[in-house]
Order: structure tokens, then C-alpha cells, then sequence
């Protein structure tokens, strides 16, 4: 199969130019992000030239970098951090570029990142996630100094202690859990669409390896006892801040006793079972972009089928 959608990354991202005093001068194309959500067009991804963003933008106060590629030195703009009003008839006040960013449509990456391409992908991501650290990130945890960013983006110091922060990246675990006739389990979280069911997830806890995590999990949501454990592959997720470290399971319990509080439903399905549940819009699955997407078409053997729409 394909890499996972979010795990691609095809850019250079030159780490080693982080701390270049040049750096900002060399910049030519910037990736937009307000809220935890990017900008797109009709034609993908917004980016935007140097000669559209207002000089008060050009300062790591605003921007990060992501990288290298096709002669083009890349960042993203942390919008947010930006003035943004209309006056009483819907005009913009004060700079019009950076209103005119404000402007355009922005939508989660987790909505179209398989729609991506590699270099769109890898850019999306870590913009996503520098600018998700960013505004979580803002005061340091030592001495509550305001953090100011260095490195491009990449780090954050405390103005008053020293202290340097690095964006954080919460491991948790997902595993495709089979049982003794090949059977996939798939649940339902309490707080999810009543028809969504997906493969079992969670954080790893303090001081737990991540095969640990997938047996712990395993029997705290659904009661079932893993017997075998095989890493399958791992993508970003950062909304905010997870890595997903994927696994194929298996285990040898015949009964599925649900914790009742996180995952309210469980089941094992057969791939008949599953196929004839989608076509009949009775179950939703993962979105395109997940990494429990990319598990359940691995147990399953290709691309899920396609719901009717109605
Ligand atoms: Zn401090």
C-alpha cells in the first residue's frame, strides 16, 4: 500500500537553515493558517507569493519555516496572531493584504489530506502542526515568561528564563484488532456520529511502551486480551499534537465487553459483514485522510466501498 497521507513528506526541509539571519529575506511562498485549519482554492492548497504579504508579516513573530522545494523557500503564516476587523458595512479596516489572507477559505487538514499531493501534504502538515503548538504554546512552563519563537518557527524561548520548548508530539496508539477467524473490531465512541464506528485508539500513558499501550487499551475499551503485536506504520496528527503509531493485533477472546463510558459499542466484522453495513449506510467509517482508514483497508484488502448518497 501507499504511505499514509499525512506521513508523506517530499519537501527538503532544511533544518539546517532554521537559524540563518537570511533566512526571512529568501522566503517565496506561503502556506496560510488560522484556527488549526489551512487555506485551499479550487486548485488545492493556497500559497502565496512574498509580494502579497504586508512587510508587518515578514517577522518570525508571524511566520515558520517549512522547507525546500523546487527552488522555492517555503512558511507558513500564523494568521491568528493578525489584525483582522471589518468596519459596520463589512470593509476592511487597516491593511487590506492581510484581510484579503482572512479572506479565503480554510478547511481542516484531516478534511483533504488524502487529496494532497506528497509536496502538499508533508508542507500541510507540519504548518498544521507548528501552528497548533504555537497557539497552545505561548507561555513558558518554568518561570510564565512569554515564549518568543527562534529557530524559524521551530522553537520557543522564554523571554525571561532562557528556557528553549520544542513543539510537542503526544504518541497514542491504534491497532486493527483481528480475532481467531480474521474478524476486524471495530468500535463506537460515545461521543461520535450514532453510525461511526473505527479500530480502537488511545494515548499512551507515562512511562508505557507502545505495545504496552496497545494491550492496555485493548482490554480497557473492549475487554479483549492480545495475544500478538505488529507495528504497521505511523503518521502525524496534528490536531493538535498527535503521532499515530499503528498496529495490527490480534487476539484470542471470543467476548467484547465495552468500558461503556469511552467506547459504547464494539464488534468483530467479517468483510462481508462490513461491505454490506457501508452499503447500506448503517455504518460510517474513518475519513480518508486517517491513519484508521489506512488499518481497516489493510485488514480488508483495498479500498472500502463507497456508501450510496441519498
Ligand atoms: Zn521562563
Amino acid at each position: 500500500m501507499s504511505e499514509m497521507p499525512l506521513a508523506r513528506i517530499e519537501h527538503d526541509t532544511d533544518a539546517l537553515s532554521r537559524n540563518d539571519p537570511t533566512l526571512l529575506t529568501r522566503l517565496s511562498r506561503f502556506l496560510l493558517v488560522r484556527d488549526g485549519q489551512i487555506a485551499v482554492d479550487a486548485d488545492g492548497l493556497v500559497h502565496v507569493p512574498a509580494t502579497d504579504l504586508p512587510d508587518e508579516l515578514l517577522s518570525w513573530d508571524h511566520l515558520s519555516y517549512l522547507g525546500r522545494s523546487d527552488g522555492e523557500h517555503w512558511a507558513v503564516v500564523h494568521l491568528d496572531a493578525t489584525e483582522f476587523k471589518l468596519d459596520p458595512e463589512g470593509m476592511p479596516y487597516g491593511d487590506r493584504r492581510i484581510t484579503a489572507l482572512h479572506h479565503r477559505e480554510f478547511v481542516s487538514l484531516r478534511k483533504i489530506g488524502h487529496e494532497l499531493s506528497g509536496i502538499e501534504a508533508g508542507l500541510a502538515t507540519a504548518a498544521t502542526a507548528l501552528g497548533a503548538w504555537r497557539e497552545y504554546r505561548t507561555h513558558c512552563p518554568s518561570c510564565g515568561g512569554v515564549l518568543g519563537p527562534r529557530a524559524a518557527g521551530w522553537e520557543g524561548a522564554c523571554r525571561d528564563c532562557d528556557l528553549i520548548l520544542y513543539p510537542r508530539t503526544d504518541p497514542s496508539v491504534i491497532m486493527a484488532i483481528r480475532d481467531g477467524r480474521d474478524r476486524l473490531l471495530l468500535g463506537h465512541a460515545s461521543n461520535w456520529e450514532p453510525t461511526r464506528y473505527s479500530c480502537l485508539a488511545g494515548f499512551v500513558e507515562a512511562g508505557e511502551s507502545l505495545e504496552r499501550a496497545v494491550a492496555r487499551e485493548s482490554f480497557e475499551e473492549a475487554g479483549v486480551t492480545i495475544t500478538r503485536v505488529e507495528y504497521f506504520g505511523s503518521q502525524p496528527w496534528p490536531f493538535p499534537r498527535s503521532l499515530m503509531a499503528a498496529f495490527r493485533a490480534w487476539t484470542d477472546s471470543e467476548a467484547i465487553e465495552v468500558d461503556g463510558e469511552e467506547i459504547t459499542k464494539a464488534r468483530f466484522f467479517t468483510r462481508e459483514e462490513l461491505t454490506a453495513e457501508i452499503e447500506s449506510n448503517r455504518l460510517t467509517v474513518p475519513m480518508a485522510s486517517s491513519v484508521a482508514r489506512y488499518l481497516i483497508e489493510d485488514w480488508y484488502g483495498g479500498p472500502l466501498p463507497v456508501p450510496p448518497t441519498d
